[in-house]
């Protein structure tokens, strides 16, 4: 098996003799057929092939298999963003009257999608400390549970999620485990060497890297037995009535069930696609991940180490920070480096934040982070507002919070840049 690398650089795609060395961009919606039989196989599931990109497009697909070898994955689709990406992933097992565990500890934008969207769907959610014991976690499951979720390393709390605890948890329950592996990449963590069962990413991050395309994937791991216990997950075991009856788990075995059965109907339904254009600018950010990543983590450890020191900083939440409360958890899941994101409080609180954020030059305020430029952002006035201060501190987001997102500049002009804005502060 090829190393992380060299699956950054060339997985997934393999052109034959005379074939374009770079993945092409198939910008087309549609594809041609000589007879109505050939696109009918395809309609059946019978075939595997194109017929509307609405579904499925070559590139989006060369892309999702990079990102599947690198995760270690058997199947992966390209979603058009995050959200899309977790909101199938979980909704591929999850019915109304299904319930699903989730790490309180996960970014503010799946938390609403999950706490107030899905709860409209008639799915609902417990949420879980992400240091919770393992008994504190058993007592959240419920008969009608489908789902356990967490984030690697949660946006913006910056937890580490303990994954073989969760996914110990959740297997004890007959239920999988998704990992949403944004921050860590695969580069740092692959969740399914610890566990997980379903991984899904924000590719809008550190995998475009560039801040250039909105994206998400999902990756299965083609090990959970979505058969084992009879009638719990019938949309993955009993006919489907829209294919002609077919089984999902029957036809394309557990390695393919869950992707086929996402992108059949929920990409049907929904079409929550990414652009072939999209995909193939993740591709060429993939291409670099590895490097990019060990970057953002040097220049990260650098600061949080000298934000650690300074005197007008109250607090530093760094996984890498010896002293940090994930820093054990870091050492085992991400002994390479977690990312590039920094969280930490500027004495004065928030009116502090805002007056250090404005005097910053080569930082800029953006609700985006972990991309190659270096950026801020105030979670409790931007991302998170729609929290109240009790669900803010669940989330691990002190309303003094200031997230940074440490970039690929040179790391002495960026704490040059931290140190004026630092000084500046009334
Ligand atoms: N998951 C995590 C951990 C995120 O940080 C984000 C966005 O910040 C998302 C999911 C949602 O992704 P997107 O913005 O691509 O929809």
């Amino acid at each position: 098996m090829p190393r992380i690398e060299t699956l950054c650089v060339q997985g997934g795609y393999s052109p034959a003799n005379g074939e374009p060395r770079q993945i092409p961009i198939i910008q087309s919606t549609t594809f041609r057929y000589d007879t109505s039989e050939d696109m009918g196989k395809l309609f059946d599931l019978e075939a595997e092939g194109y017929f509307y990109s609405r579904l499925q497009n070559p590139t989006c697909d060369t892309v999702a298999a990079r990102i599947c070898a690198l995760e270690g994955g058997t199947a992966a689709m390209l979603t058009g963003s995050g959200q899309a990406a977790n909101f199938y992933a979980v909704f591929n097992i999850a019915n109304a009257g299904d319930h699903v565990v989730a790490s309180s500890a996960i970014y503010g934008g799946t938390y609403n999608l999950f706490a107030v969207t899905m709860k409209k769907m008639g799915i609902s959610f417990t949420f879980v400390s992400p240091d919770c014991t393992e008994e504190e976690l058993d007592a959240a499951f419920r008969p009608n549970t489908k789902a356990v979720f967490g984030e690697t390393i949660a946006n913006p709390a910056l937890t580490v999620l303990d994954i073989e605890l969760f996914a110990r948890a959740a297997h004890r329950h007959g239920v999988p485990l998704i990992v949403d592996n944004t921050f860590a990449t695969p580069v740092n963590c692959r969740p399914f060497e610890w566990g997980a069962d379903i991984v899904t990413h924000s590719t809008t991050k550190y995998m475009d890297g560039h801040g250039s395309a909105v994206g998400g994937c999902i990756v299965d791991s083609g090990r959970f037995d979505w058969a084992a216990e009879p009638g719990k997950y019938p949309g993955l075991t009993e006919p489907d009535e829209s294919y002609h009856g077919i089984i999902y788990t029957e036809k394309f075995g557990l390695g393919k069930a869950f992707i086929t059965k996402a992108t059949s109907q929920l990409m049907r339904d929904f079409g929550s696609v990414q652009s072939p254009q999209s995909a193939f600018l993740l591709g060429l950010g993939l291409e670099s991940l590895h490097v990019r990543m060990q970057r953002h983590c040097e220049n990260a450890q650098a600061i949080a180490e000298y934000l650690a020191a300074h005197p007008r900083v109250s607090w530093v939440n760094y996984c890498g920070l010896p002293g940090n409360k994930y820093y054990d958890l870091a050492r085992k899941y991400l002994p390479n480096g977690s990312c590039g994101v920094v969280s930490f409080g500027v004495k004065g609180g928030r009116k502090a934040a805002e007056a250090f954020m404005k005097a910053l030059r080569i930082a800029a305020i953006e609700t985006h982070v972990a991309d190659a430029r270096t950026c801020c952002l105030h979670p409790a006035s931007a991302t998170h507002r729609q929290m109240n201060d009790e669900e803010l501190l669940a989330a691990g987001v002190s309303p003094d919070l200031v997230r940074l997102s440490v970039g690929l500049e040179s790391r002495e002009d960026l704490i040059a840049d931290l140190d004026q804005a630092l000084a500046s502060i009334e």
